[in-house]
């Protein structure tokens, strides 16, 4: 069997091509994979936009298929629990980095890591949510298990119109909070608002360093950003208030102080997505199959080939793609 599939190589020096890929290099390189997966669709995350520019060591064996999501039906398997036909969605758990992902035709994955597809959902909208969408629920489950309800105030969203920031506005504007979405792309307003945020906030004043404690404005806080900017962030949360920060757009280090915690009894929750346990994954799957806006996400889902895909991953690292990008791996 030959399927189409990306293949990143370090030999001689890196290179991303798609090519088409024998079943018998998919069996050799996923070996610990115990069911065959048709896949029909796949994502672009940030991540794997990092593993397809090599722009970090995100991948960690070589050769690889990047691709950290993608959902299909099960074509050959040993676990009862997912008989053949059955329709999986696969986030994380190293797929794509050590472990032959999803920017293929056919993965090899372990039952252990799948999530059965929610009785309202298809493989389609499962990959339009992808690891981006998926994180957002989980940051608001995150943040209303930390006691956040709608009349507490204004919800931040920071890099609002990225994968995460657009399905956070939508999740919270359907919930009832108000969201303010920061963004660095004036041109995304009226997506914003149309995704449901209440105003927007131009990114750059929260880039620049400030106070330890400014003047109190957010109830709660979705940061994909990181850095200054969420240093700023924790310094204008309001009393008690929480932030889920899952995200390094802007940077990975953390230049903040103590005072928000200890004077303001802040809070921040990390956010994992790739680790998360599957107890977790279904109540975030699920939760999103009931509640996420179709009409929003279809707002803030472009479809692509993946022909296309090598060159939507240095569009992502660039901060120049909205929304989110769908892959089609059976479009031509
Ligand atoms: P996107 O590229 O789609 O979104 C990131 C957004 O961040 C951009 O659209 C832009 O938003 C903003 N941004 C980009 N560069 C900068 C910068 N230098 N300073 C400030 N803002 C910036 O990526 P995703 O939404 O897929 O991922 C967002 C982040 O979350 C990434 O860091 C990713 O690694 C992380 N992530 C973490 C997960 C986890 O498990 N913890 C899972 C998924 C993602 P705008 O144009 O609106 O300003």
């Amino acid at each position: 069997m030959l399927f189409k599939g990306i293949l990143l190589s370090n030999q001689p020096s890196f290179s991303a091509n798609v090519q088409t890929i024998e079943r018998a290099l998919l069996d050799e390189h996923a070996a610990a994979g115990n069911l065959l997966v048709k896949l029909d669709y796949s994502t672009i995350n940030y991540k794997d936009g990092l593993a397809l520019t090599n722009k970090s060591p995100v991948v960690r064996k070589w050769p690889m298929v990047p691709g950290i999501d993608g959902a299909g039906v099960v074509e050959e398997s040993t676990d009862p629990a997912f008989p053949v036909g059955s329709s999986v969605i696969l986030n994380g758990f190293g797929v794509g980095e050590t472990h032959w992902g999803c920017l293929a035709g056919y993965a090899r994955l372990k039952s252990e890591w799948l999530v059965p597809m929610p009785k309202q959902m298809d493989t389609k909208t499962a990959m339009a949510i992808g690891t981006a969408g998926y994180t957002a629920m989980l940051c608001v489950l995150a943040l209303e298990r930390a006691g956040l309800r709608p009349d507490q105030g204004e919800v931040l969203v920071t890099g609002a119109a990225g994968g995460v920031g657009s399905v956070a506005v939508s999740l919270l504007a359907t919930r009832g909070y108000q969201v303010i979405a920061s963004t660095g792309r004036a041109s995304t307003a009226d997506y914003l608002k149309q995704l449901g945020a209440t105003d927007l906030l131009d990114r750059s004043t929260l880039a620049t360093p400030g106070k330890p404690l400014q003047k109190e404005r957010w109830a709660a806080v979705v940061d994909t950003v990181g850095s200054t900017t969420l240093a700023n962030a924790l310094a204008q949360c309001k009393y008690g208030a929480s932030i889920a920060a899952c995200g390094l757009a802007g940077g990975m280090d953390l230049p903040t102080t103590v005072a928000p915690f200890i004077l303001r009894n802040v809070r921040l929750l990390g956010v994992d997505s790739v680790m998360a346990p599957l107890s977790l994954r279904q109540e975030a799957w699920q939760c999103l199959s009931e509640s996420l806006d179709r009409t929003h996400l279809a707002t803030m889902t472009s479809e692509i080939s993946l022909d296309d895909c090598i060159d939507a991953g240095a569009k992502i690292i660039a901060g120049e793609v909205r929304g989110r990008l769908l892959v089609d791996l059976n479009r031509q």
